[in-house]
């Protein structure tokens, strides 16, 4: 017998929610030796999600229901998630059926093999626009170059976690939580199988394109001091630079005597090297922010209820 707790964030799924249930009922019908287990986390949803997990009445899926205070996002959702498993393994998984259900029981397969992790790896992002596939993969390159642990590619939030990994994802103390970062950083032993993501049941994504811009920037700052050191080096390269162009200011001027005309050279260098400075600025700044937000040590999300099938 094995336990096994999928958790669900939602954020005004509520046309989602029926058939993510009837699905995960059908996959799990015919395996009894599998105890399922939903963790709904309601992530602060304004339309009747609420009731329609509460709906949820399916015979072999307990359902469980983490009710936050107000929307804390998808990365606060999921930890509330991991908190509130209860399962041998867990499997965060999206309502809107972008994640194939049935995809599970390969996972549980080879974790049976003994790995701790299966990544759900995508092979196909056609089921949205072109310019998001492409920046992603731009981000995946990036992160990777600068920060450490890599984050695999096309890998999102679906994937089988092993109890043990799950009780090693509880002990971050960090408030600011990239889970995919956080994914990669506790290791275990990993494979993956592979799943096409298909086009979301009911609703549109609830990621917009600015929304994704600051999800990149939060998971680059998160893993990796690279931006903030960059400015050393810069500044070396500029001041060396400033160095070797006043010497050769210098003499012009001792040999061939002052040289009035000189406005567009200083007009551009004033202009670049100010520009400089503040990139420089508002990325300290970025990481500062960051740090003052973690040092309040405000939980990551509070619950209003938890309801549960008896
Ligand atoms: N979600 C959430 N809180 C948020 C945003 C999204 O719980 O603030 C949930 C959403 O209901 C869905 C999952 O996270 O179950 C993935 O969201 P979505 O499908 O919009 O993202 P995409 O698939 O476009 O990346
Ligand atoms: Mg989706």
């Amino acid at each position: 017998m094995v336990k096994l707790s999928l958790i669900v964030p939602v954020l005004n799924e509520a046309e989602a929610i029926g058939p993510f249930a009837d699905r995960v009922a059908g996959v799990f019908a015919p395996h009894p030796d599998i105890a399922v287990e939903l963790v709904f986390v309601n992530d602060g949803s304004s339309d009747a999600s609420l009731a329609a997990m509460l709906a949820v009445k399916k015979p072999g899926l307990r359902v469980r229901v983490i009710d936050l205070s107000r929307n804390f996002g998808k990365e606060a959702a999921l930890t509330a998630g991991l908190q509130h498993a209860g399962g041998d393994v867990v499997v965060p998984i999206d309502v809107d059926l972008q994640h194939p259900p049935e995809v599970i029981l390969e996972m549980l397969a080879k974790w049976r093999e003994g790995y701790e992790v299966v990544l759900g790896r995508r092979t196909d992002r056609a089921s949205e626009p072109w310019a998001r596939g492409k920046l992603a993969a731009l981000f995946y390159r990036l992160h990777n170059r600068i920060a450490s642990p890599q984050i695999p590619e096309n890998v999102g939030d679906f994937r089988l976690m092993d109890r043990r990994v799950v009780e090693a994802l509880r002990q971050l103390p960090e408030s600011q939580r990239f889970m995919k970062g956080l994914f990669a950083w506790v290791g275990f032993r990993t494979a993956s199988v592979d799943y096409s993501c298909a086009p979301r049941v009911a609703g549109r994504s609830r990621f917009s394109g600015w929304k994704l811009w600051n999800f990149a920037i939060e998971g680059v700052t998160s893993f990796s001091s690279y931006p903030l050191r960059v400015w050393t080096y810069l500044g070396i390269l500029v001041s060396l630079a400033a160095f070797v162009f006043a010497v050769i200011v210098i003499f012009q001027v001792l040999i061939y005597g002052i040289d009035v005309p000189g406005y567009a050279s200083l007009f551009v260098a004033v202009n670049l090297l100010g520009g400089m400075q503040l990139i420089g600025i508002g990325i300290m700044g970025e990481y500062l922010g960051r740090n003052y937000f973690e040092s309040k040590r405000r939980p990551v999300y509070l619950v209003r209820h938890i309801y549960e099938d008896p």
